[in-house]
């Protein structure tokens, strides 16, 4: 006779013994399948005839003996091959159909043949035919739920058969059916064993079992009975033999599956859960959302702010070094910087351009309109130092400067506010502390703005014009000075500070400052501050994170009989981990493009109410991978806890 399939020594298996009474269900069971063979195991209820379905179909070890599957040693075998057995060599058919309520028929059906990595187009056409086979031909889009309880079954044959289902374990299968669907499940299993598939049907009936070729009577956990002796087994001529398994199992169990394909149903299956708890999803999803929404958004209003900061030194310039008189002590009158010392630091050679200035705020008047604006006297190098160019008319010559002429370039808000959009301002005369000053330029807008001043809210006249006709005074009141070099803006101040010194008989009754190290010092604090924000929001993200934990060991906890019935059809550990790691990952990766999305939203409303924002691919990037990552560091936990399920615990919870 040809080798069993199956061959059981002794096999017992017991439960209890540390907490709770020891109870043995099965006492040393032998027992020969051989292929072809159409056998079932009748006893009653409470034999143990499940929980030795259980140790055949490889979801449980025997306590004790040996099981020897196609002439191998079953115990020696890893979780992998034990993965390979349950994929490619069983079929389970249970009594309580143990289908997946979230799939449909055509995707329960396929379940096996993605663990072992068969073609997408290969296993949907396998899928349609064998359900048209059972008959279920417009069903195959139904959940279980839409299906009756024949149905059901059939579904779960059709699985058992979707990989081969050379061995078909079938548990009380026509137990929770009318007479009617049981006679047509039972009449199936019939022609599957006439096939040349192995049957080994597990019932309490012992009608039922007389359908087929071998009866096996259990009863409290020991074989009484065993028709095999006196029934010789006929052997179709389609049937596979033990050796051709066995060499299939030695090669096959280490071949990988189709990974592409198992992700893709991994992520087809975490969606359709997503969908079907959408509320639960929504709230989870939320501290992800919020999170990187707010990491994203500081992150915007900070790159925002120091844009603006740097966009004002641009305009400005960086090389400019302001100097003015201050009292070198409390008791002596502020030093003054007269003009042969602007004459001096003109010689020095770190110096560009140096320019005194005199102003002040002076009512200046039109007709009718009456307004202040901030007016400096300045020489002319003003669209020089402050980089300021006229766009319209000419600024005033060296000549104007030297004679002090009564002649003024006005910024852009000073055009609009006395002269209106159209009418030209040029020629025009403005009275400046009722002196008349004819307009003769305009200057480039500046849209730069500190404080409550607005440097397009300027007028520009001669220094000599200004000291003599306004202000009655011959020093200037503060001296820019641009320096040869913005990088080198340090040494020319040090440059100026040691001649003043030596012109001020050592006094230091004047002061030196540089726009630049004021703007940077403004962008260091607005920096500090955005990466305060971006911590509070970081924050955010990781009680996200947790959330994602929370909801992966609820659905861990929830779908654990799904996972015993993924495990039953062959699932191995990593699939498990892969399923549940991948709805994690996915799960936060709608919290993290949702949570852009509401970034981008926030960030144009801040931009209507004036805010400078400015996103950043790399902030945005930066994001959602941290919400990415923390979906699959929070959801590893969960998904490693349903990988390392015992199948027969999983498929037995409630
Ligand atoms: P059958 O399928 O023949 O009705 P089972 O194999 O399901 O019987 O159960 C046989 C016996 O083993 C029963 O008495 C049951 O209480 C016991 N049993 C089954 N599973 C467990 C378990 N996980 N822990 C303890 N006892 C169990
Ligand atoms: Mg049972």
């Amino acid at each position: 006779m040809s080798t069993p399939l199956i061959e059981l020594c002794d096999i017992r298996k017991a439960y209890g013994g540390i907490d709770s009474p020891k109870v043995e269900v099965l006492r040393g069971i032998d027992l020969r399948i051989h292929p072809g063979e159409f056998v079932a195991i009748v006893g009653a209820s409470g034999s143990g005839k499940s929980t030795l379905m259980n140790i055949l179909g490889c979801l449980d070890r025997p306590s004790s003996g040996q099981y020897r599957f196609a002439g191998r040693d079953v115990a020696a075998l890893d979780s992998d091959e034990l993965a390979w057995l349950r994929r490619e060599a069983f079929g389970f058919v249970f009594q309580g159909y143990h289908l997946i309520a979230s799939a449909s028929a055509r995707e329960n059906v396929e379940m096996p043949a993605i663990y072992a990595g068969t073609p997408p187009a290969a296993r949907h056409a396998r899928a349609l035919a064998l359900l048209e086979r059972l008959g279920l031909a417009s069903r195959t889009g139904n959940r279980p739920h839409q299906l009756s309880g024949g149905q059901q079954q059939r579904v779960s044959i059709a699985r058992a058969l979707m990989n081969g289902g050379h061995i078909i374990l079938a548990d009380e299968p026509t137990g929770a059916l009318d007479s009617h669907s049981g006679a047509e499940v039972m009449s199936l299993l019939d022609e599957l064993a006439s096939q040349g598939h192995v049957i080994i049907l597990i019932t309490h009936d012992r009608e039922v079992a007389a359908r087929a070729r071998r009866v096996i009577e259990v009863r409290d956990g020991e074989v009484v009975g065993d028709s095999a002796s006196v029934q010789p087994v006929l052997q179709p001529v389609q049937q596979l033999q033990a050796g051709e398994l066995r060499q299939r199992l030695d090669r096959g169990a280490t071949l990988r599956g189709a990974w592409k394909g198992e992700l893709l149903e991994a992520l087809q299956a975490a969606w359709r859960l997503m969908w079907i708890n959408r509320f639960r999803t929504a709230l989870t999803l939320l501290g992800i959302v919020i999170g990187v929404a707010s990491v994203v958004v500081m992150l915007a209003v900070g790159e925002g702010s120091k844009r603006q900061v740097m966009a004002q030194m641009a305009a400005f310039g960086s090389n400019i070094l302001y100097l003015n008189g201050k009292h070198a002590t409390a008791r002596e009158p502020a030093g003054i910087v007269t003009l042969d010392d602007v004459a001096a630091i003109g010689e020095l050679p770190q110096v560009r351009h140096v320019m005194p200035v005199i102003g002040g705020k002076l009512m200046v008047r039109q007709g009718n309109n009456s307004q202040p604006f901030y007016v400096g006297g300045n020489n002319t190098w003003f669209p020089e130092v402050f980089n300021w160019p006229v766009v319209h008319g000419s600024f005033y010559s060296e000549a104007d400067e030297a004679s002090g002429a009564a002649v003024a370039v006005i910024g852009q808000k000073v055009r609009s506010k006395m002269f209106g959009e159209h009418r030209d301002p040029l020629g025009q005369y403005l009275l400046i502390g009722n002196v008349p000053f004819q307009v003769i330029g305009v200057l480039a807008g500046k849209g730069a703005s500190s404080g409550s001043e607005d440097s397009d809210e300027r007028i520009v006249v001669p220094y000599w014009a200004a000291a003599i006709r306004l202000f009655g005074g011959r020093d200037p009141e503060y001296v820019a000075i641009a320096a040869h070099d913005s990088g080198r803006v340090d040494e020319t101040e040090a440059a100026i500070d040691r001649l003043l010194r030596q012109r001020h008989q050592g006094k230091h009754d004047f002061e030196l400052t540089n726009d630049a190290a004021l703007i940077q010092a403004e962008a260091r604090t607005q920096n500090s501050l955005s990466l305060m924000l971006g911590a509070i929001a970081a924050i955010s993200l990781l009680v996200g994170g947790i959330g994602v934990m929370n909801i992966m060991l609820m659905t861990v906890r929830e779908r654990t009989r799904e996972i015993g019935i993924r495990m039953a059809t062959g699932a191995r550990q990593r699939d498990i981990l892969r399923q549940f790691l991948s709805e994690a990952v996915l799960l936060s990766m709608l919290g993290g493009v949702t949570g852009i999305v509401l970034a981008l939203c926030i960030g144009g409303g801040l931009l209507l109410a004036g805010i400078s924002v400015a996103f950043t691919p790399a902030a945005i990037l930066g994001a959602f991978t941290c919400a990415v990552l923390t979906g699959v560091v929070f959801g590893f936990m969960p998904a490693r806890k349903a990988a390392r399920l015992d199948p027969v615990k999983a498929l037995t919870s409630e």
